[in-house]
């Protein structure tokens, strides 16, 4: 599930080997490495794009800035794992493209805010093509957590120990987290971010993914309020 173990002030697991008693805020603490930075002009408004390398497993990540984001007042943070059927190839199984550009453009309605784009995320951490072996399950009737767990999967191995070190390097310690996951919350706050709202990012569900937003709300504990 993890490859090693970091000891922070709270005990969180992730791929990297760290014993400090603040791994992501100790500079020589080199969980990410800032690689590079342009400005990427988009439909919901213009954004820096900082790219990442996770020094662990060399995994390059993404976190698009609008604004100034480092000091004042806590920033909109989305921290997106990747769904590629999802945000790129229009898929309805899931919600995450819609959430992604819903995202997007509340950030731009505040003309300020972040969003970090995590790689290797895909269907909860168990990979593109475990992933579509899990729709295939799941069209014989078992549900999102079932279909990972008949592949002898993890239901969810995705940490945010690289997400927390990109916020941190971005200098940001506070912030309003765009999240139906309350998982989230807690694991970034493993990382001394302090998240001092949540703000809800729902969608409309589609009939596509109604059984597997009831998952999410009912087996994964994620805090969904629309009818489904
Ligand atoms: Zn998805």
């Amino acid at each position: 599930m993890t490859q090693n173990t970091v000891t922070t002030q709270n005990t969180v697991t992730t791929q990297n080997t760290v014993t400090t008693q603040n791994a992501v805020h100790t500079q020589n603490t080199m969980i990410v490495e800032h690689f590079a930075a342009a400005r990427v002009p988009t439909s919901y408004g213009s954004f820096v794009a900082h790219a990442y390398r996770s020094v662990a497993d060399g995994e390059e990540h993404i976190a698009y800035v609008m604004g100034e984001v480092e000091g004042g007042a806590p920033p909109l943070v989305r921290m997106h794992s990747e769904c590629l059927t999802g945000d790129l190839l229009s898929s309805l199984r899931c919600d995450c493209g819609q959430q992604l550009r819903a995202a997007l453009a509340m950030i731009a309605e505040e003309g300020r805010g972040v969003l970090v784009y995590l790689r290797g995320h895909e269907g909860r951490g168990i990979g593109i093509g475990h992933k579509i072996r899990a729709y295939a399950l799941q069209d014989v009737g078992l549900d999102t957590v079932e279909a990972n767990e008949a592949q002898g999967l993890p239901i969810d191995s995705r940490t945010y120990g690289v997400g927390a070190s990109i916020l941190a390097d971005l200098g940001i310690t506070e912030m309003r987290l765009m999240t139906n996951n309350p998982m989230k919350l807690d694991s970034l706050e493993d990382f001394n971010l302090k998240i001092t709202e949540r703000i809800p990012i729902e969608i409309e569900s589609n009939p596509e993914n109604m059984r597997y937003l009831r998952t999410k709300r009912d087996r994964l504990g994620h805090t969904l309020t629309a009818a489904l």
